[in-house]
């Protein structure tokens, strides 16, 4: 694992912190002040029931949910929201989010590779059209990162004709082509045939080994207990417990964690 005690001071401000965010649906309050930072080179596993509101959480980080309220900052910078005339809260900078949700890239359950592109084209898109790469250089840089994720041979292959591991690896190849300061995952393996999820926790593990910041919803306890450094368990919509895994997973204070634990075994 990434060796955290060489990594910068801790007093250092966090590269991402949010404070107090609340998300409700109508009357249904999803997230009810959740307050969270994330370091450099932290990986931060999310854990909890179906229905917690871990994809919400997830989802108002990049702000393809806009919380109802409470603050997120990267690297200091607040992402600015005000209240529309239908008392809704929305972004005051559409360019300020555009440049935040540049710099956090998220990976879904469920692949989300462009079906009617191939897997080199999918990965170079984001690189041509909003980094304004070169498309000589953003092959090269796909081509490198394909090879990462052991599918340099299928860069040809439209989605359609990978595995479900592959095309999420492939995905993740994507995401790591915007440069991102740090990754979201929404249950990475969720969708996987049992036998295809070591292949991309192999390669999530990997990303944490190299010290990139992760924030990883995900059910696989026993991944997030040897890759991350910290695990958070939301009930709720809550934080109900947080800390390093060794500690918190082997001795849990909330009862809801130990049965969730417990369960997932
Ligand atoms: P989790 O990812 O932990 O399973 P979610 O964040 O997906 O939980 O959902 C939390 C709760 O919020 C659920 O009750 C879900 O039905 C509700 N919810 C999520 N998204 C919406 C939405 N767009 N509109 C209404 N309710 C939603
Ligand atoms: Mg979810």
């Amino acid at each position: 694992m990434f060796d955290h005690s060489q990594a910068e001071p801790e007093q250092k401000r966090a590269k991402l912190e949010i404070r107090d965010l609340h998300k409700s649906f109508g009357a249904l309050d999803v997230l009810k002040g959740v307050s969270l930072d994330a370091h450099d080179h932290d990986v931060i596993s999310i854990l909890g029931a179906s229905g917690s509101g871990k994809s919400t959480f997830l989802r108002c980080i990049n702000f393809l949910e806009m919380p109802t309220r409470g603050s997120i900052a990267l690297n200091g910078e607040t992402i600015r929201t005000r209240l529309s005339p239908q008392g809704q809260q929305e972004p005051a900078d559409g360019r300020q989010i555009e440049r935040v949700r540049a710099r956090l890239a998220m990976v879904f359950q469920s692949f989300n590779l462009w079906s009617h592109m191939t897997l080199l084209e999918n990965i170079i898109e984001g690189p041509i059209h909003v980094l304004g790469l070169g498309r000589k250089e953003a092959i090269e840089r796909a081509e490198a990162l394909l090879a990462k994720v052991g599918l340099h041979d299928r860069k040809t292959y439209y989605p359609a004709f990978l595995s479900g591991g592959q095309q999420q690896r492939g995905a993740i190849a994507r995401a790591l082509a915007m440069e991102p300061e740090i990754m979201l995952f929404d249950e990475p393996t969720s969708a996987l045939d049992p036998e295809l999820v070591g292949e991309v926790l192999n390669i999530i593990r990997a990303l944490a080994e190299e010290g990139r910041t992760m924030i990883i919803v995900t059910h696989e306890i026993a991944f997030a207990r040897e890759a991350s450094n910290r695990v958070v368990f939301l009930r709720d919509g809550e934080i109900e417990e947080q800390g390093a895994p060794e500690s918190v997973m082997a001795h849990p204070t909330s009862p809801h964690f130990e049965r969730f634990l417990a369960r997932a075994r």
